[in-house]
């Protein structure tokens, strides 16, 4: 066997997320992920130039990791804040 006495190829990591803000996410834009600002549609970009009926809800939020030895602040953005939650912000919210 090629691999026979070699050490394992796996280890275990754990971690705990502390959130400091009422608000994970905000409410941007489809194209450019920007905020947007209210108009009589449901959103304008102003970078894009551009009006949205259904703007997007990104996650954006900060989180302490510690895992038993350091400390570490993080943000968390867009795709990353869907993979912990496993689901988009529309989905959460009430
Ligand atoms: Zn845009």
């Amino acid at each position: 066997m090629k691999d026979k006495g070699k050490a394992p190829q796996f280890f275990l990591t754990t971690c705990v997320f502390q959130m400091f803000s009422e608000t994970f996410f905000y409410v941007g834009c489809p194209s450019c992920k920007k905020k947007i600002v209210p108009s009589e549609a449901k959103g304008h970009c102003a970078n894009c130039q551009a009006d949205f009926e259904e703007p997007m809800h990104i996650y954006s939020f900060s989180v302490l990791l510690a895992d038993g030895s350091e400390r570490l602040w993080a943000q968390v953005f867009g795709p990353n804040g869907e993979s912990i939650f496993g689901s988009l912000p529309s989905f959460i919210l009430p």
